[in-house]
């Protein structure tokens, strides 16, 4: 046996249920907020994610997937949506288009990172983009969308958290009010750390290395650096959200590890998952679509882990289950087994046929193991009389139907 590629998982039947269902939601509630979809490639060029996602992050710099393909261009699996989604919004003019360019996409993501429960090398993600929008009602209507998907997950004990990181015009002065507070401790702080002082002091509070901790908690805070229009921004954000009654805390650690958030910031995190327990994540990028080549248009969205959220799902105990096992006895009724069974789907019953010619009792055993709500017994004898006999699994009743009334008698019960 070839093993899967490791960080990678198959989503077998049983599992796969929650995942359509994770999907259902996410389509259904995108829709009633006014979002499209939007499909893009897996594959897109290498520099797209340097320019976009940022040549100091982790994504880029240690985690694409990244290659020369046989035609000598450089290319990557995508470790994130957001700079293919900017990229196809600019390049097929989406804002002349659509009315207001409200995108979603659910599709794979790939980065190297070390696998552990919640990471993956290849996840899957649900991922929100609005273009051309730059008042705060939207990021709380973002942020208000994706707090009443998770609720209508089900999932429980999740919190809100937001911050906002300002924009270039006063993150230079926080930058620098970073590194004076560091200060002679800098050289004590992990590699990691002294990487971010040199290229963007803000990641220094994704650190999680635990003796870094006490000096990064002493750190100024990005909102008390905030430019007149940053603050007013931030403070409507937090009122929109008070009069949806959403609750939220305000963590100045939330400052997400990608180069290009401006302003707002926020995740949804959930207590049961252990170290990995960002459900989702987001914010505001007003410099991004530029950036990538279009016009200078502002945009927010977030990314939500589908397969942190199937692990959060509450336990459902929906089984897939057929309607209908179909057992023939006797060559003659094979046949007619098959031909009923055909009868039976186009009447909407999700049907079994058994394959191999077994007992009666062999093929009511192979019925009960597929949890099938009813038995139909296609027999020589009956088939000569036009009739077939019904079997209720679960209580074990049974009687004979007319073989041309099957259909209608279980579509109706
Ligand atoms: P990010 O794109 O890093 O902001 O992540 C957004 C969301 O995607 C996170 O909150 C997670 O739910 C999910 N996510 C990110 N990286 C991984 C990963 N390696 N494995 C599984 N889920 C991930």
């Amino acid at each position: 046996m070839i093993p899967g590629v490791r960080g990678t998982r198959d989503i077998v039947p049983g599992d796969v249920e929650r995942w359509q269902h994770v999907e259902a939601v996410a389509r259904d509630v995108c829709g009633r907020y006014g979002y499209r979809e939007l499909r893009t490639p897996i594959i897109e060029r290498e520099e797209l994610f340097a320019k976009g996602t940022g040549e100091s992050t982790d994504i880029v710099q240690k985690e694409m997937y990244a290659f020369t393909d046989k035609g000598g261009e450089r290319v990557t699996l995508r470790p994130e949506a957001t700079p293919g989604m900017v990229r196809a919004y600019v390049e097929h003019a989406l804002e002349q288009a659509l009315a207001v360019p409200k995108l979603f996409t659910i599709g794979p993501m790939f980065r190297y990172e070390r696998p552990q429960k919640g990471r993956y090398r290849q996840f899957h993600q649900l991922n929100v983009e609005v273009f051309g929008v730059a008042d705060a009602a939207l990021d709380a209507e973002v942020i208000e969308m994706a707090c009443t998907f998770v609720e209508t997950l089900a999932i429980q004990g999740t919190e809100l958290v937001i911050n906002s990181v300002g924009c270039p015009a006063c993150r230079p002065a926080f930058s620098e009010a970073l590194l004076n507070g560091l200060g002679e401790d800098l050289p004590k702080l992990c590699g990691d750390c002294q990487r971010r002082a040199a290229t963007n002091p803000l990641r220094i509070f994704d650190c999680k290395v635990a003796a870094d901790q006490s000096v990064i908690d002493q750190l100024p805070h990005s909102v008390d650096f905030l430019c007149d229009t940053c603050r007013e921004h931030f403070e409507a954000v937090q009122r929109y959200l008070r009069a949806y009654e959403q609750p939220f805390r305000v963590s100045h650690r939330l400052v997400r590890g990608l180069d290009y958030y401006t302003r707002t910031t926020f995740e949804i995190l959930a207590s049961q998952l252990g170290a990995q327990n960002a459900l989702l994540g987001g914010g505001r990028y007003d410099g991004l679509v530029k950036q990538l080549g279009g016009a200078d248009r502002p945009g927010i969205g977030f990314a939500a882990g589908l397969e942190r959220l199937v692990l959060a799902l509450p336990g459902t105990d929906d089984e897939v289950a057929p309607d209908v096992f179909v057992a023939a006895l006797g060559a003659a009724a094979r046949e007619a087994a098959f031909v009923l069974a055909r009868a039976l789907r186009a009447g909407g019953l999700q049907t079994l046929v058994d394959y191999e010619p077994r007992s009666a009792k062999a093929q009511l055993k192979r019925a009960n193991r597929a949890r099938a709500r009813y038995a139909v017994i296609v027999g020589d004898d009956e088939l000569a009389r036009g009739e077939v006999t019904v079997k209720t699994m679960a209580t074990g009743e049974q009687h004979s139907v007319a073989r041309d009334g099957v259909v209608a008698a279980l579509s109706s019960s």
